[in-house]
């Protein structure tokens, strides 16, 4: 007699990860309302949902960051404690999470290998090897608070690799990216599929879930509304599956062409140099919208917010209506009617520790009070808002770093 060992099938084997019936509340704000998903080895599962559906805070909880009110996960069938995070690192659990948090006075190489008990020079000769292999351009000894947010998210992903996570969870990791980085990402992710990690993938890029998932679930006020792998579904599918119910999907609108006759473009630049960018002449129109793309250290950044004064431009005009608004205030330029949105919003978009409405009112605050704020009249514009963008708070009063990321 002799034995035969058989591999067992991936598929029959337990779920690397099972989540089961997870209850979240923060307050009074049921956020997960009894989550149940299982990924197995080698999967990719992409989880989308609108703004504030759960899908943070139920990443959070596996990484051990927020402890659910109710229900269990099992890692590979065995039921598993994840209640702080160095209990899930153990687990070989590592989360990217969607708002990097690197230490500013650090270097890009000192926030990557910080944590590690390995000796230095090893740790060192991963990171080359696994930049090398994606092609992206990160000098390890920037500090990281000159990091644009796409090269902070960057670091962060690095991070996670060099971790060698068994489970590794992407929140949201490629909003601020570009093709060719999103590209290296995804061939990466090929490699971690093959060798058998199991992932979860957050994402609003529907065509991202085809060209990477094999599964997909999408979450809503809490709970998934659907499920199931990426060969079943179509865009179409999973865009009417995210949408709020009250609304229907509309026909594919068509671009309305501009008569450009009688009109004077509202934007200007001539000539526009600085650092990062040379020699920028463009025209933007009434109606357009005019899309600036390129790689990571392009120069995009710099080059919007010298538009808006925030940076000065070395040589070169803005026009605003006609009129030269070059190296004038930010104030006057927004005043004039130019507004900017930032890509970092911690840094230059919100205040993080206040509520919702003193942010909301912030930046028209003039309009807002002589010397003390007028509160009705900023409840008033908070509810409009609100309500309006479908920003989803549990009230004016919600502190904004509690907010979901895109909310
Ligand atoms: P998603 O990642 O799907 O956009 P989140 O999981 O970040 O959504 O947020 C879901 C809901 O939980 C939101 O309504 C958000 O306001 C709330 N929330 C998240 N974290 C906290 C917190 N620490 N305190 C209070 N509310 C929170
Ligand atoms: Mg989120």
């Amino acid at each position: 007699m002799h034995t035969i060992t058989t591999e067992t099938p991936i598929d029959s084997r337990d779920p690397m990860i099972s989540i089961r019936d997870i209850w979240k509340s923060f307050g009074t704000n049921s956020v997960l309302k009894g989550i149940d998903l299982d990924v197995r080895s080698g999967e990719v599962m992409a989880l989308i949902g609108g703004n504030g559906a759960g899908k943070s805070t139920l990443m959070k909880i596996i990484m051990g960051i927020y402890q659910q009110d109710k229900g269990d996960i099992y890692l590979a069938g065995e039921k598993t404690d994840l209640s702080k995070p160095a209990i899930a690192l153990s687990h070989g659990i590592y989360l990217v999470p969607q708002e990097p948090m690197l230490f500013p006075n650090m270097t890009v190489e000192e926030n990557i290998i910080i944590g590690f008990l390995e000796k230095k020079s090893e740790l060192r000769k991963r990171v080359k090897e696994i930049i090398n292999q994606l092609g992206w351009k990160l000098q390890l000894d920037r500090k990281a608070d000159t990091l644009s947010i796409a090269e902070q998210q960057l670091v962060e992903i690095l991070r996670g690799l060099l971790r060698n996570a068994r489970i590794l969870i992407l929140d949201e990791p490629t909003s601020s990216l570009t093709f060719n980085e999103i590209e290296s990402l995804f061939d990466l992710i090929e490699d971690l599929k093959k060798k058998g990690i199991a992932i979860f993938y957050i994402t609003h890029r529907l065509t991202e879930v085809f060209e990477i998932a094999s599964k997909v679930s999408i979450m809503r006020d809490g709970i998934i509304t659907l499920q199931g792998p990426v060969e079943d579904f179509t865009k179409e599918d999973l865009i009417r599956g995210l949408l709020p119910t009250d609304i229907k999907l509309k026909k594919t609108a068509k671009l309305q062409a501009i008569d450009y006759t009688d009109l004077q473009p509202v934007l200007q630049l001539k000539n526009l140099s600085g650092y990062g960018y040379k020699n920028i002449s463009l025209d933007v129109y009434p109606g357009e919208v005019l899309g600036v793309a390129g790689v990571v250290g392009a120069g995009r950044t710099e080059f919007a917010t010298a538009i808006i004064g925030m940076e000065r431009a070395n040589s070169g005009q803005v026009l605003l209506n006609g009129e030269d608004i070059t190296g004038i205030k930010t104030r006057s330029i927004i005043d004039k009617g130019l507004n900017y949105v930032p890509e970092d919003r911690f840094l230059n978009g919100i205040f993080n520790i206040a509520d919702t409405k003193s942010n909301l009112s912030s930046a028209s605050l003039r309009t807002m009070c002589k010397f003390f704020t007028n509160r009705r009249r900023e409840e008033t514009l908070s509810d409009e808002c609100i309500r309006d963008f479908r920003i989803k708070v549990t009230g004016q009063d919600q502190i904004m770093e509690s907010l979901s990321g895109g909310n």
